[in-house]
């Protein structure tokens, strides 16, 4: 039997989607990911989601969404979608444990990766230095020096934590000035270990079975020069998981699904929700308030549906 909602996704955008879906008794299945919890489960420190005012820890945030949402009745997959066809209603799914979904409706709530740099050394280091995960890297390099890639909110935030093990953290960015909140880059800069490269890019990461410098180039002279690093981590950005809607569901040219203000998809019965359209905000916060609006057009789609059928069918 077709299932009512099937919500692809574990980030704070699933996790929502599903709370509001099973407090209206829609029984909906999740397909988590690899990631489970999604990139907030990467972080150590989540100061500004409301009703945690010591903070909490990604972690356990998602912990008690995902309890939450079982609570009332949704069933959570550990599992990874591999192939849709969204051509015929209900939509059809398959999955990477080797099981196939029937669903009336479909949440993409499947967020975004971060970016890599894609220099040499790169994917030749990760996992000897090169990471994307300080909450699960960090303790590897106490008392090293490591560099951090990036100039906004991630950049900072997590350059910060890092300061904890690291003897000193470097924060490479390409420009003169960050993007991150105030508030972070005070933090930063008061911050003895903390130290600032402007104007550079890494070129290629170099490292003998570990990581040990960078070659770094100033963006404005053109200059390369060694800089010793025994660590790397990068946040610069994301890409959207929509590789797997692809040719199904309309999306711009980097990947973002493409909906309306109701969060609908070129697709009837389809919404997205989070960082798989939200190009903007990037807050677990945001990613949440779509995962409600997702689900509770879904629920009125379903509703319509059952008087009216599948349009155009
Ligand atoms: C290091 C770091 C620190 C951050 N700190 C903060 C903070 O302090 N405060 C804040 O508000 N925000 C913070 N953010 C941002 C916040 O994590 C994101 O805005 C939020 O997680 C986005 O939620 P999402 O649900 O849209 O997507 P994501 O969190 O990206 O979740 C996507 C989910 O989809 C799943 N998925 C992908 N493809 C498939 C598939 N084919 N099948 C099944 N599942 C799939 C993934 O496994 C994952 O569970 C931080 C992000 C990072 C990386």
């Amino acid at each position: 039997m077709a299932e009512n909602v099937v919500i692809i996704g574990s980030g704070p955008a699933g996790l929502t989607a599903a709370i509001y879906a099973a407090r209206a008794n829609l029984s909906p299945l999740l397909i988590t990911g690899q990631e489970i919890g999604g990139q907030i489960a990467l972080t150590n420190e989540v100061e500004n989601y409301p009703g945690f005012p010591e903070g909490i820890t990604g972690p356990e945030l998602v912990d008690l969404m995902q309890k939450q949402a079982m609570k009332f009745g949704a069933r959570i997959e550990i599992d990874f979608v591999s192939e849709v066809n969204l051509k015929t209603h209900p939509f059809q799914l398959k999955t990477q444990n080797g099981l196939e979904y029937e669903a009336k409706t479909l949440i993409a709530a499947t967020g975004a990766s971060p970016r890599r740099l894609n220099v040499p050394g790169e994917k030749e280091l990760m996992g000897r230095g090169v990471s994307y995960c300080a909450t699960c890297d960090g303790f590897f390099f106490r008392g090293k020096e490591i560099a951090v890639v990036g100039g906004g909110d991630s950049a900072l935030q997590e350059g910060l934590f890092l300061t904890r093990f690291a003897a000193k953290v470097h924060v490479i960015h390409r420009r003169d000035q960050f993007r991150a909140q105030p508030i972070l880059q005070d933090r930063a800069r008061e911050n003895q270990k903390m130290n600032f490269v402007w104007n550079s890019v890494i070129k290629e990461i170099k490292g003998n079975g570990a990581v040990q410098s960078l070659a770094l180039e100033n963006t404005r002279t053109g200059d390369v020069t060694q800089f010793p690093a025994q660590g790397v981590f990068v946040y610069i950005g994301h890409t959207p998981n929509t590789e797997l809607f692809k040719g199904q569901l309309d999306m711009d040219e980097e990947g973002y699904l493409n909906v309306d203000e109701r969060l609908h998809t070129n697709i009837p019965g389809i919404f997205a929700a989070g960082e798989t359209h939200d190009r903007v905000f990037r807050q677990a916060v945001v990613s949440a308030g779509y995962g409600c609006m997702a689900q509770m057009e879904a629920e009125k789609f379903l509703a319509d549906m059952e008087h009216r059928g599948y349009p155009g069918k």
